[in-house]
Formats: C-alpha cells, sequence, structure tokens
C-alpha cells in the first residue's frame, strides 16, 4: 500500500491539502489497521463520522463509505471522532482525535499531523452507537398537503392527514 499515492488520491477529491484531510487520512489507516481490513468482497465498512468536516472526505476515498451506499453515517457531535465497523469480522473501534500542542498556525497543525503515526494521534475506544440494520426499503405515502411521495419513516401524522415533514413543519407555525 503506498500512502503517498493514497494522500494523493485524498487531495484530488477533496480539492486541497489541509490538516482536516489528513485527520481523517490517518484515522481511516488505522482502521484498516485495527480492524484487520483485507477489502474482499463481502467485507463491508461502515464509518459513523461525528463531524461533517474535511476529514470525511479522505474517509470516503480510502475505505470506499459513502452515503449513497448507506455505510457512510452521520451522528454529529462536532468532535472529531470516527466509529468504524467491520461488518463480516464483527469488529469495531471508535477513534477520538487526541488534543494538539496549543497556538500552533492552520499550516504548523498541517505539519503536524502528517508526521503523526496514527497511533500517537488518536485514543482508541469502544464503540458506543449500534449500528441500523442494513438498509431497507419502506413503503412511500402521498404527502395529502403537497402531492409529493415521501417514505414512510418521513411522513407525519396532522389532523388525520399524511403529510411530508415540510408541510407538517408549516402546519405548526400557523398553530403556535
Ligand atoms: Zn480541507
Ligand atoms: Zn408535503
Amino acid at each position: 500500500m503506498d500512502k503517498k499515492l493514497i494522500w494523493e488520491k485524498c487531495v484530488a477529491f477533496h480539492g486541497h491539502e489541509c490538516g482536516g484531510l489528513t485527520i481523517g487520512y490517518q484515522a481511516a489507516l488505522y482502521a484498516i489497521q485495527l480492524l484487520e481490513l483485507a477489502f474482499s468482497e463481502d467485507e463491508q465498512v461502515v464509518c459513523i463520522s461525528e463531524n461533517d468536516a474535511c476529514g470525511v472526505d479522505a474517509i470516503q476515498v480510502i475505505l470506499g463509505c459513502s452515503v449513497g451506499k448507506g455505510n457512510l453515517l452521520f451522528h454529529m457531535t462536532g468532535k472529531q471522532a470516527f466509529s468504524f465497523y467491520n461488518r463480516t469480522a464483527g469488529k469495531s473501534v471508535r477513534l477520538v482525535l487526541k488534543k494538539k500542542p496549543e497556538a500552533m498556525t492552520k499550516e504548523e497543525s498541517f505539519a503536524y499531523y502528517q508526521s503523526l503515526e496514527p497511533k500517537d494521534m488518536f485514543d482508541v475506544k469502544e464503540t458506543k452507537l449500534t449500528l441500523p440494520e442494513e438498509a431497507r426499503l419502506f413503503d412511500s405515502y402521498i404527502c395529502e398537503c403537497c402531492g409529493e411521495t415521501t417514505g414512510a419513516n418521513w411522513i407525519r401524522l396532522q389532523g388525520g392527514k399524511k403529510l411530508c415533514i415540510d408541510c407538517y413543519a408549516s402546519y405548526n407555525r400557523f398553530d403556535v
């Protein structure tokens, strides 16, 4: 595995080099190591990211996690923390970025994160979130207000009517 090549792919996808991208890059490489990922066909890596910053792009590139495939999920806490799950092996790990030295410029923290080994960069913790079941297809309904179709889990009931969440929200505004 050529680390330099992987890094270049991440930069090409993200559009620039930065400390944030480095965080995701290092987290993904560490996850490969810790979860013994070999990228066989039936192996499914799932990532739950606790932020939607630059680093997530590196995780998409390296681990193939994506929103569309359903193996990139968000649990927003604003933390530089990522949980990785190897569904096939039943292994998981949560990586939390360690505190960096204070008063670093953007350039300094980029160089700092680039210089670290993943194990010096993250605390390894146990995952605390359980993965949702694999993507299921839900029934869909037509909103009785705007006439647009949406999935059953997005439908809200208001006065006996099935509404999409946008219409439900505007109904509630007039109630107040
Ligand atoms: Zn960036
Ligand atoms: Zn509607």
